[in-house]
């Protein structure tokens, strides 16, 4: 309920000039919930790039007239940040854009590299300079100094991938060619689609492809590269088959919306799998099950449905708190999650309560909410979290922080109930996570540290801003590269 992912990637090619940016608009707008920092979308006016990015949710940014001064072109790609690595800097905006000898590119990223503090160091001390704090910076650097030797975007892009590690779904552009690429362990989504008039949109979820009127086609494959251009669409696919297939699955349990269909599953149907097998699992006498807003409901309908608890909203989301929402700090009485939810009582008061919830990070959110069910009646309150306990953390795009923050690495689950203020407190179980994902393999390494690359040598979020820091104070990052 509150892991945040890094970013929606979304990118589009029309066979004749149209309004690309409105497209791409309708595309972020569906993506938002992937991130809600900043956004920006770059148009391809005839090998001419015209952009526009700034801090703020897609309607904020893109108001008022903004969007239809953008020109009409064949190509856009776009992007929606949620600030994990790099933090708010406003160079990370993207999509990055760079010029170069061969042309320009345009590149948008999900995802956190593995071997980026590496990479970065072995660019700087060619001369490279950054002005970002992410590692978007350095995939796009690698790609336009292959560029510079190669003859096509695509060979450059499949060049770059043999020095990329850990988790990347690119979108980029080049005057002539639209080009996504998915990592070889495919841990982000990414998907294309057409829609009848033969325009190509790419996203980083299914839900997006159908928002702005495409037809899914599939999956883009862990490892291959799709290029699409006036000549139609070309896969590559030597990268395929290098790695083991190791798709988040978190994007089935929290991130992604329940519409979207990863990898040919559905997510909503995954939820609903996942609250089922809890309720086998961890069964409880109970008088309404509840789902927290909006991740919980489904696997809270998954619950209802095998032990024949009837559903209720129990919970209410105030829907409109957006990025400039304040969190009330520690001078003030007001509690946050008092003003981002509410209580329904009359589906809770005087009732044994199931809630069901994505997730339990830290377990102060959690506290709260059950604090909230008491304050509005219900007699019980049993908490169901429809993943395993989280004990290692992310580097592979979202801010599950180091164990120090984790509460299932410092509290057994008596002692987590307690601290929740719970009657009882069962989690999915790590076992049971193949069934959430028909038997595909993915990734599970914030639940049992079994991590598909190596481990990044600085695992700090906000590793570049520090490098920065160390700089101005004498560090030596050539020593030991
Ligand atoms: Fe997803 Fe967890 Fe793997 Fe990160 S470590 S990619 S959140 S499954």
């Amino acid at each position: 309920m509150s892991i945040h992912e890094e970013c929606g990637v979304f990118g589009v090619i029309a066979p004749e000039p149209c309004d690309v940016a409105s497209i791409s608009y309708y595309g972020l707008y569906a993506l938002q919930h992937r991130g809600q920092e900043s956004c920006g979308i770059v148009v391809n006016d005839d090998g001419v790039f015209v952009s526009h990015k700034d801090m703020g949710l897609v309607s904020e940014v893109f108001s008022g007239d903004i969007l239809p001064r953008m020109p009409k072109g064949t190509m856009a790609v776009a992007h929606a940040r949620y600030g994990t690595t790099g933090g708010t800097n406003r160079n990370n905006y993207q999509p990055i854009e760079v010029n170069h000898q061969k042309g320009r590119m345009a590149l948008a990223h999900n995802g956190n590299l593995s071997n980026a503090v590496e990479l970065r160091s072995e660019l700087e001390l060619t001369g490279a300079i950054f002005h970002t704090t992410s590692d978007t910076e350095t995939i796009a650097y690698i790609i336009t100094k292959e560029r510079l030797q190669v003859p096509s975007i695509e060979e450059a892009v499949s060049r770059a991938m043999n020095t990329l590690d850990g988790a990347y779904s690119l979108v980029l552009m080049s005057p002539q060619k639209l080009i996504c690429a998915r990592d070889p362990y495919g841990f982000r989504p990414l998907c294309y689609g057409k829609t009848a008039d033969g325009t190509y949109v790419v996203a980083s979820e299914s839900c997006a492809i159908r928002a702005v009127g495409a037809e899914l086609i599939w999956d883009v494959e862990p490892g291959e590269i799709l290029i699409f251009s006036k000549n139609g669409v070309v896969s590559r696919r030597e990268h395929c088959g290098k790695k083991d297939k190791k798709l988040c699955i978190f994007e089935y349990i929290y991130f992604s919306r329940p519409d979207s269909v990863i990898d040919g599953i559905s997510v909503h149907a995954s939820r609903i799998t996942a609250g089922k097998i809890l309720a086998k699992t961890h069964p409880v006498k109970a008088d309404v099950v509840i789902g927290a807003p909006d991740s919980g409901l489904d696997a809270a309908l998954g619950f209802s449905q095998e032990s024949g608890i009837p559903y209720g909203i129990g919970l209410i989301k105030n829907k409109y708190i957006g990025r400039t929402f304040i969190s009330p700090g520690q001078g003030t009485r007001l509690d946050g999650v008092k003003i981002k939810l509410a209580a329904v009582e009359e589906s809770v008061k005087d009732k044994r309560v199931v809630l069901v919830d994505d997730s339990i990070v830290r377990g102060n959110t959690m506290g709260r909410v059950v604090k909230l069910l008491r304050d509005a009646g219900a007699k019980e309150v049993h908490v169901r979290i429809s993943s395993p306990p989280f004990l290692h953390p992310c580097y592979y795009g979202t801010d599950i922080d180091s164990e120090e923050h984790l509460i299932a690495c410092k509290y057994s689950i008596p002692e987590i109930c307690d601290i929740i203020g719970a009657d009882s407190l069962g989690y999915f179980s790590a076992t049971e996570l193949h069934q959430l994902t028909g038997n595909c393999e993915f990734c599970s390494a914030c639940f049992n540290g079994d991590y598909p690359t190596k481990i990044p040598t600085d695992t700090r979020k906000d590793r570049f801003e520090q490098r920065l820091t160390d700089i101005k104070r004498g560090a030596d990052y050539g020593k030991g590269i």
